[in-house]
């Protein structure tokens, strides 16, 4: 008798996503049917390529949902000045209830302070260092999207994370840093690794999950998996293929990790389809943070 060779299983975030997105649709109506409608403001400032299609991707997202937004489009010459001063008016706008804008931005544009500068109750994508320390204080705020769909993906299929060890690697404040808040928070014992981390493999061989989001393809082969792992891949990678093509990969090894892991994300259809159905979720829980805030302050 042969044994056949063991397949993980694939993690499909784009079904896990659609679910997501009909949750939301729904909070939508229910924002709706106490008469305000979400609505998030996109900002693009120059022409990148790919922040063109996340942002695409992201429009249509909220449209499907029924949240609305408005496209604020500038070109790469316009002034940090010019840039705080369409944020100050965002933040102003009772009508806006979630504000992102798209990163990379031009080299001369502060990226910190732009963050800094979005009203932290509008700040969908959860990078105001308000919103990243109430993250590690275990307080409700706006939460970083794609560590929030990573955990939503966990949720559906990595059973009960409590008591579990859970490696991240990568300590990026957008991914790492609060992936190892959000299963800290599930009661994980988190370990982080880093490009100056010794012996990361071994390290990451104790994970019962393993986070990757390096920005190295395939640099996460078996060797770094225990088995039965459960490997979410956070890594969106191009390279090329010659005769000027491309394709996307993750930093997952997929054709050895998957002899080893127990389930595993696909890149793409795994994290990138729920990073934007997080940033949907975070607009309506914007809009209902900002209600209890307008609220108190009307008791007060
Ligand atoms: P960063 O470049 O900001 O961070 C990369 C991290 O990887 C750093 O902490 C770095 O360590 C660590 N690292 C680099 N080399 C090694 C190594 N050899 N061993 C261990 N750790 C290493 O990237 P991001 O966090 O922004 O993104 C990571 C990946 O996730 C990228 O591919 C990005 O495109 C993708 N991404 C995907 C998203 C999605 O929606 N699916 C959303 C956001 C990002 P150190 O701190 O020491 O430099």
């Amino acid at each position: 008798m042969t044994t056949q060779p063991h397949t993980a299983r694939l993690i499909d975030g784009k079904q896990s996503a659609q679910r997501l997105l009909a949750e939301v649709a729904q909070q939508v109506q229910a924002c709706r049917a106490e008469g305000v409608t979400p609505a998030l403001a996109v900002v693009l400032v120059g022409d990148d390529p790919a922040s063109q299609v996340y942002v695409r991707n992201k429009l249509r997202a909220a449209e499907q949902v029924g949240i609305l937004s408005h496209e604020y489009r500038f070109p790469a010459t316009l002034s940090e000045q010019q840039l705080l001063a369409t944020i100050d008016n965002l933040n102003r706008d009772a009508a806006v209830n979630g504000i992102l804008v798209q990163l990379p931005l031009p080299a001369h544009i502060d990226e910190g302070r732009v963050v800094r500068a979005i009203s932290p109750l509008k700040d969908v994508d959860g990078f105001h260092p308000e919103n990243a320390g109430g993250l590690v204080q275990g307080q409700r705020v706006l939460t970083p999207c794609t560590p929030l769909g990573c955990m939503r993906l966990l949720a559906e299929y990595g059973g009960d994370l409590a008591g579990k060890h859970a490696v991240v690697v990568g300590r990026s404040n957008i991914v790492g840093k609060p992936m190892a808040a959000l299963l800290l928070q599930a009661h994980c014992s988190v370990t982080t690794l880093h490009s100056r981390s010794q012996d990361a493999a071994r390290l990451a061989r104790q994970a019962d999950i393993l986070i990757a989001a390096v920005g190295r393809p395939g640099m996460i082969d078996a060797s770094w998996i225990k088995p039965g792992a459960v490997v979410i891949d956070v890594g969106i990678n191009r390279i090329t293929q010659g005769e000027g093509r491309s394709r996307l990969v993750g930093d997952v090894d997929i054709a050895s990790v998957s002899a080893v892991a127990a389930a595993l994300t696909p890149v793409p259809g795994g994290v990138g389809p729920m990073t934007i159905a997080c940033l949907m979720q975070n607009t309506v829980t914007a809009t209902q943070l900002q209600q209890q805030a307008a609220a108190l302050q009307c008791a007060g």
